[in-house]
């Protein structure tokens, strides 16, 4: 998949849909049961059978509470609209929430010196998984990538980057366990530059029981990388589990705190019933959400698409929007 015109391969839809499908499956059932013709309009007990239904896919408590009193707006006084008015309704109100998660393209694609890019998050949300997938992506469009085993607190770390260095043929700078961080990835720029690479992705320790010694360590590799390369580093993704739903925001904010976070993966998608999560993390954390992780194989990321992922959730086809 390029990233450039993933839009127009025929299977970037399908594969949101896929992703999609429960969710999109319970949002539908519901809509599908508002009446909304001139003898039977949508009564309160319609929309507060949504109301259940928003909540259950995980959308937040403020962005139902805000959809529905538009559907009451626009119904009140006996005054009908249809259920495809409703869905129209929803989608606009989901694109404004979603509008500002539409950042620019990925940084570290758009120049021609070599790139940091920092992969952050809390253990277990998918990190190494997203650099291998991330590689990958970057692969296709033609980008030399190299990794930098910066999570030196854990053994195990380095040996699953490893696995995904060999999966997709990319080398891996490592020191051994204990060493710094930061002197893992200055090795891994000096390297990048020495094998003319094109983006140094970084792996970084997620241990959260002592988060202000991580926080401090991903500021220090922070330095290192603006100090050794301009405007580095030039993208920091958090991972985010889609299926830790509110747990996973409050640890977001911990790292959005210090660590620069430039845009946001969001892991895990696949077979939830909970895909509506997109929407709180965007309404809530107010950072881009730049790429979906769908599944757990090397090409199961997708750009994230604002657009798309609403008229997936929503079922809408071109004739109705
Ligand atoms: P890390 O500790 O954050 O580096 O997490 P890992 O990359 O080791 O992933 C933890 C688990 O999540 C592994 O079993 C992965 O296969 C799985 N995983 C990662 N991303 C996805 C995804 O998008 N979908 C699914 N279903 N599983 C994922």
């Amino acid at each position: 998949m390029s990233i450039f015109n993933y839009r127009e391969q025929p299977g970037y839809f399908k594969r949101m849909k896929d992703a999609f499908q429960v969710t999109a499956q319970d949002i539908n059932h519901q809509l599908s049961r508002l009446t909304g013709t001139a003898e039977s309009p949508i009564t309160e007990e319609q929309i507060e059978d949504l109301e259940e239904t928003l909540l259950g896919a995980d959308m937040g408590v403020q962005t139902t509470e805000h959809l529905l009193g538009k559907i009451r707006e626009a119904t009140a006084g006996d005054r009908f609209i249809t259920r495809q008015q409703v869905k129209r309704l929803i989608r606009r109100e989901l694109l404004q929430i979603l509008g500002e998660s539409e950042g620019p393209l990925d940084r570290a694609l758009s120049r021609k010196d070599l790139s940091v890019v920092f992969v952050v998050g809390v253990n277990g949300v998918g990190k190494t998984t997203t650099i291998g997938k991330l590689a990958r992506l970057y692969q296709g469009e033609g980008k030399k990538v190299l990794f930098s085993a910066s999570d030196t607190f854990r053994a195990a770390a380095v040996e699953q980057l490893e696995i995904w260095g060999e999966r997709t043929q990319s080398p891996v700078i490592k020191q051994s366990p204990g060493a710094d961080p930061a002197a893992v990835l200055f090795d891994a720029i000096a390297a990048g530059r020495a094998r003319a690479a094109d983006i140094v992705i970084v792996d970084t320790a997620g241990r959260i029981h002592t988060k202000s010694n991580l926080m401090q360590e991903l500021e220090k590799m922070s330095r290192v990388a603006s100090r050794e390369i301009e405007d580095g580093p030039h993208e920091v993704f958090l991972v985010l589990d889609a299926t830790t739903g509110q747990n996973g925001l409050v640890q977001a904010r911990e790292f959005l705190r210090s660590s620069g976070v430039t845009g946001l993966i969001v892991t895990k998608l696949d077979g939830t019933a909970k895909g509506g999560i997109l929407i709180a993390i965007a309404r809530e954390l107010h950072i881009p959400i730049r790429y979906i992780g769908v599944g757990e194989k090397v090409e199961d990321l997708l750009v994230f698409d604002p657009e798309a992922y609403i008229d997936t959730l929503l079922q809408i086809g071109d004739q109705d929007r």
